[in-house]
C-alpha cells in the first residue's frame, strides 16, 4: 500500500486517483502528524511525501521514520524542488530507497518509479521468504543429522546388549557340556533363542525403516481372520508373560482384506509397548470390533501413559518420549513402522493417554479396502 502525505487536498485527489486507476492501493494524510500515527499502525511499501508542509516538514517526518522498526523496508518519494536536500537526509536513512520528483509532478514519471519500488519491493521480499525457507531447510537437515546419530548410537547399544549376552551364554553352555549337564544345557540354549529372537526382530524393524525410506516396502494383501491371528498372539503373549492378565473384547466375525503378517506386526507391537510401558501393572486390555465397513482395533494398559505434546509425536521416526527413555529400552521406530503399515492399509493409527493413568493405542482400518489394486 502507498502513503501519499501532502497538505493540499487537491494534490491528494489527484495524485490518489491515477495511482488507483493503476491497480495500486493508497492511503492518504495529510499532515505529517497524522503520517506518523498511521506508518506506526500500518506497514507500507512507499511513501509519496511532500517536502513542504506546515508543522513538521517532509524531511522531518522521514527522519523520523527511519527510526521505525515497522518502515524498515519502506521507500520515500519526496515532492519536491530541492534534490540537495534529499541526498543530505539519505545518509542518515538506511531504508527500502529514496527518490524525488520535482514540483510540479510529472505523473508519467511519478508512475515510473512507483513501479521500480514495488519491484524491487517484491524482488526484496521474494528473496527474504527465500532466505528464511533456507534457513530453515538448514535446520531441518541438521536436526535430522543429529537424530540420525543418536539412533545410530542407539542402534549399535540395542544390537551389543542381546549379542554379550549371547557371548556370555554360550561360554556357559560350553561348560555345561563338558559337565555333561543336559538339564542346564537345555536351558542356556532356550536363553540363546530368546536373545536371537531379540536380535532378529531389531534387524527386522531397522530393514523396515530402510525399506520405507526407500519406498519398497511390500505388502501381500489377501483375506484373513483377524479374529485368529489375533487369538494366536494373544496366545503367545500369555505364554511369553505369564504374570500379565490378557483382557480380550468383542470379534471382528469376517475376514479382513490385508496384509496378515504386517498387520500382526502393528499387534504384536501395540501389545510389546503395553507391557513394557507398564512395569507396575498386571492387566492389557484388548479390544476389537466391527464398526461398520471398519474394524477398531485397542490396546489398553495402565501404564506410566504420555503427556499431550508427546502423543502426536510418537509416531515420528526415531521419537522417543525423553523423560522415560533412560528407562526403558528403545529404539523409537515400532510405531513409525505400525504407522507407515496402518496407513498403507488405509487406515488411522492413533493413541489416548494420560500421564500415570496408562495408554490406549489404537488402528482403524476398513474391512474391504476399495481401490487397491496394485496390493501395495
Ligand atoms: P520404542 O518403544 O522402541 O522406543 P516405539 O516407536 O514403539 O519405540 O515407541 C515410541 C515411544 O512412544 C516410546 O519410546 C515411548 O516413549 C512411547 N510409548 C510407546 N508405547 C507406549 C505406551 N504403551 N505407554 C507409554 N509410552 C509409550
Amino acid at each position: 500500500m502507498i502513503l501519499i502525505v501532502d497538505d493540499a487536498p487537491e494534490n491528494i485527489i489527484s495524485l490518489k486517483k491515477v495511482l488507483e486507476k493503476n491497480g495500486f492501493e493508497v492511503d492518504t494524510a495529510s499532515s505529517g502528524d497524522e503520517a506518523l500515527k498511521k506508518i506506526l499502525k500500518k506497514s507500507y511499501v512507499l511513501i509519496i511525501l511532500d517536502v513542504q508542509m506546515p508543522g513538521m516538514d517532509g524531511f522531518e517526518v522521514a527522519e523520523a521514520i527511519s527510526g521505525y522498526s515497522k518502515a524498515k523496508e519502506t521507500a520515500i518519494i519526496f515532492l519536491s524542488a530541492a534534490s540537495a536536500n534529499v541526498n543530505l537526509i539519505t545518509r542518515g536513512y538506511s531504508s527500502g530507497g529514496l527518490d524525488y520528483i520535482s514540483k510540479p509532478v510529472d505523473m508519467n514519471v511519478l508512475l515510473l518509479k512507483v513501479k521500480t519500488f514495488y519491484r524491487i519491493y517484491e524482488q526484496s521480499r521474494a528473496l527474504n521468504e527465500m532466505q528464511t525457507k533456507l534457513l530453515e531447510e538448514i535446520e531441518f537437515r541438521k536436526e535430522a543429522e543429529r537424530k540420525k546419530d543418536e539412533f545410530i548410537s542407539i542402534a549399535s547399544h540395542e544390537l551389543k546388549t542381546p549379542m554379550t549376552s549371547i557371548k556370555g551364554y554360550i561360554q556357559l553352555l560350553e561348560r555345561s557340556i563338558d559337565k555333561n549337564d543336559v538339564e542346564t544345557v537345555k536351558i542356556r540354549l532356550h536363553k540363546v533363542q530368546n536373545q536371537i529372537e531379540k536380535l532378529n526382530l531389531l534387524v527386522a524393524d531397522l530393514l523396515d525403516i530402510s525399506k520405507i525410506e526407500s519406498g519398497k516396502l511390500k505388502f501381500n494383501k489377501k483375506y484373513f481372520s483377524f479374529d485368529k491371528i489375533l487369538d494366536h498372539i494373544v496366545e503367545i503373549m500369555e505364554q511369553a508373560n505369564p504374570q500379565v492378565k490378557f483382557i480380550k473384547k468383542g470379534q471382528i466375525n469376517t475376514e479382513i482384506f490385508g496384509d496378515e503378517m504386517r498387520i500382526e506386526q502393528v499387534i504384536i507391537n501395540f501389545i510389546t509397548n503395553a507391557i513394557k510401558y507398564a512395569p507396575d501393572s498386571d492387566e492389557v486390555h484388548i479390544t476389537s470390533e466391527l464398526r461398520g465397513s471398519e474394524i477398531y482395533f485397542s490396546v489398553r494398559d495402565f501404564g506410566i501413559g504420555m503427556a499431550k505434546e508427546h502423543q502426536l509425536q510418537i509416531f515420528d521416526k526415531f521419537y522417543r518420549v525423553e523423560e522415560t527413555s533412560e528407562r526403558f529400552q528403545g529404539l523409537g521406530i515400532g510405531l513409525y513402522i505400525c504407522q507407515e503399515i496402518i496407513e498403507r492399509h488405509q487406515g488411522t493409527i492413533g493413541v489416548n493417554s494420560e500421564p500415570g493413568e496408562g495408554s490406549e493405542f489404537y488402528f482403524i482400518i476398513p474391512v474391504h479396502p476399495e481401490k487397491d489394486i496394485n496390493n501395495n
